[in-house]
């Protein structure tokens, strides 16, 4: 995380500028209807199938524990490649007969190109029976089970800048950052050091605040998982995938994936004022380990010649492991306040 840099030029110039979390809505957008986002950078399910396993197992014991609501919808936002849902509905189909029969199943996603790329992946007579949305707004009202990695941290932010005149935007002209004065009424509350940056992702919040409403008013439950601190944070975390290397995220929109930290604590507080319980968030090592991935992994490498076997075994060791992505991952869970508490999340 950094302080704004000696990039960012005064703002009283002329230059149309745009406000960040636009800019980078726009260059998100384009990049996921232009790009295999893959061919950049990799996720969870992509590193292993039993991240999105044991997610789908995760997903039939809550539904289990809510008492079994029928008909319950099984979401997932940003499905990407679709590998998530693909493993976790061929675990749920071999493991939880009576979740796979009451469940139907439902798509957030934007671009057309990875609509498509998820049809192909889903099991055997599942896309047939699938449904894709562009959001949340769009999909039923209904009991429902929701899963979502690596989505929140796509979405846009804006970042405020505290410097010795006050507060000020970062907006986007020609490629470079420039500071534009902050409406007043929506500067971040909190006392933040000057020459900070604080970022703010309207996009979640409007995702987790609509979700944690439906939470409180169906029987149901979200696994969120994503990047991001778990303690208050400031500073500068948007960053660009470009062809696999880190880039500048200014210099080519639509060209690189552009992410940010997802504020976990701000999310939590978010979906608790609109009645949705909240646990976590948890290290998604730890939350991985006690779900059984290990376990799993060692299912799957069984009667696998060794060089495959080390292979799915060093795999999950990538996703758990801390210094890797087992806590800079976190996870955080939403339920129905009614829901006991959800398998990995126990105290
Ligand atoms: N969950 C997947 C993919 C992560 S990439 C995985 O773990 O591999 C982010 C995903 O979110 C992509 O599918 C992208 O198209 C989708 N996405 C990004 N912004 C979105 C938005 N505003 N609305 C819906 N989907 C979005």
């Amino acid at each position: 995380m950094t302080a704004a840099g000696p990039e960012a030029r005064s703002g009283m110039d002329a230059a149309p500028a745009e406000r960040l979390d636009r800019f980078m809505g726009r260059a998100n957008a384009a990049y996921y209807a232009t790009h295999d986002p893959f061919a950049d950078f990799t996720t969870a399910p992509e590193i292993a199938q039993a991240f999105g396993e044991i997610l789908g197992l995760w997903a039939a014991v809550t539904w289990d524990l809510l008492g079994r609501p029928d008909p319950v919808l099984l979401v997932e936002a940003g499905p990407g490649r679709g590998t998530l849902l693909a493993d976790a509905l061929r675990a749920i189909g071999q493991v939880a007969p009576g979740f796979a029969g009451a469940l139907s199943v439902h798509l957030i996603e934007t671009s057309p190109r990875l609509r498509a790329a998820q049809a192909a992946a889903l099991p055997a007579g599942w896309a047939a029976r699938a449904t894709w949305h562009d959001d949340l707004a769009r999909v039923p009202e209904a009991p429902l089970l929701l899963l979502a990695n690596e989505f929140l941290d796509a979405l846009p932010i804006r970042q405020f800048l505290r410097d010795d005149a006050g507060w000020t935007e970062r907006h986007v002209a020609d490629g470079a950052f420039v500071t534009r004065p902050a409406p007043v009424e929506e500067i971040p509350l909190g006392e933040i050091p000057t020459g900070e940056i604080i970022e703010v992702c309207e996009a979640a919040h409007a995702f987790v605040g609509a979700l944690a409403a439906r939470l409180a008013r169906h029987p149901g439950a979200a696994l969120l998982l994503d990047y991001g601190p778990a303690t208050p944070a400031t500073g500068d975390s948007l960053q660009a995938l470009r062809a696999g290397r880190p880039a500048d995220p200014l210099a080519a929109p639509g060209e690189a994936d552009l992410t940010a930290h997802v504020d976990f604590l701000a999310l939590a507080n978010r979906a608790r004022a609109a009645g949705a319980a909240v646990h976590g968030p948890l290290a998604q090592g730890v939350l991985l380990t006690r779900l059984g991935l290990f376990q799993r992994t060692d299912r799957l490498a069984r009667g696998q010649p060794p060089a495959r076997a080390a292979g799915l075994i060093a795999a999950a060791r990538r996703l758990a492991e801390p210094h890797r992505m087992g806590r800079l991952f976190k996870a955080l869970a939403l339920c129905h306040p009614d829901c006991p508490t959800p398998p990995g999340f126990e105290p």
